[in-house]
């Protein structure tokens, strides 16, 4: 079984995506790249330079559903007929389903002002022109078979990233495709979502992406490649680097905030003084995500005050 790693460009400050192509029986392609002629295009050479087409693609996998990721499963699954899969955590804005009502209770909770609300409303909207409307999707869950004729790769739901995202593991050999879950040079961004049990409630994003983390470094996997930038070799020591990073921004987090207490929206403006535009948005998620830890963890204490959401450093007696 041959597996080649593609990078496709993006739209994104993050530069390209990785997306890998599986060539065995049946084609398969894990991630797509997002919906803009260049990508397409990188994706057909891609194809190519294997002897193959894209037209011959019988299987898509979504790792999850962020537009640089599956933005081009529609125009897949119409120029081949392939059958495409996402986790049905990811929700269904594959088929241009809007979503954006069920975060504006949780960012009134954090705190956030109401015009930038509506900025990250268009954002969001914007964000959609990069995704083409997919038909049916099929669900994977964790511990499914991606059978090949020879081999296959298991499902693992590693929720943290986003709720539905997931990793393939390949037990022969111990490889693992873990697209934004895993990432060489950054910490993946614990993004802001709805929970997809309870949809009224936030995601528990950092605090269920550690459990994903140790749950792949209970599988000692030899190889993980990722969704942007360089495989990591030394996954063991690269677990134990996000660690050591999540517990320093833990603690600069619970350093900044007011004595008095402030909300998540607070925090976030002093965590990431100078994050603009949609960076915003991951900035706030990044400091919602820290603050449920640290309250999980007891570092600091969540009070009411009227709807939103305020925090104070815990006592230390
Ligand atoms: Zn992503």
């Amino acid at each position: 079984m041959k597996v080649h790693q593609f990078q496709i460009p993006t739209h994104l400050y993050l530069g390209p995506v990785n997306v890998h192509v599986i060539d065995a029986e049946p084609l398969t392609l894990v991630d797509t790249g997002p919906n803009i002629p260049e990508a397409l295009e990188a994706l057909r050479d891609a194809f190519h330079s294997i002897g193959r087409s894209l037209e011959e693609v019988q299987r898509v996998v979504l790792t999850h559903l962020h537009e640089d990721h599956s933005g081009l499963a529609g125009t897949i699954q119409r120029a081949s007929g392939a059958t495409i899969f996402a986790h049905p955590w990811e929700g269904d804005r594959l088929r241009g389903f809007d979503d954006y009502h069920l975060y504006v209770p949780l960012l009134e909770r954090a705190g956030v002002p109401q015009e930038v609300v509506e900025r990250f409303r268009a954002g969001y909207e914007e964000r959609q022109r990069f995704v083409d409307e997919v038909g049916e999707v099929e669900g994977i869950e964790d511990g499914d078979l991606i059978d090949f004729e020879r081999g296959s790769y298991e499902v693992i739901h590693t929720p943290g990233h986003t709720p539905g995202s997931c990793c393939l593991f390949r037990a022969s050999d111990r490889t693992m495709i873990a697209s934004d879950t895993v990432l060489k040079n950054i910490t993946p961004n614990p993004v802001l979502s709805p929970d997809p049990v309870d949809p009224s409630r936030r995601f528990p994003s950092l605090i269920e992406y550690l459990v994903s983390l140790s749950r792949i470094r209970a599988l000692a996997p030899t190889l993980v490649r990722g969704g942007h930038g360089p495989d990591v070799l030394d996954f063991e020591a690269h677990f134990h680097e996000v660690l050591r990073l999540t517990d320093e921004r833990q603690r600069k987090l619970v350093g900044l905030l007011a004595p008095g207490g402030g909300s998540a929206w607070d925090a976030s403006l002093k965590l990431f003084p100078t994050a603009k535009r949609e960076h915003r948005f991951l900035a706030l998620s990044e400091t919602i995500a820290h603050l449920d830890f640290a309250a999980e963890e007891g570092r600091v204490r969540m009070d009411w005050e009227g709807a939103v959401e305020r925090y104070t450093p815990a006592r230390t007696s």
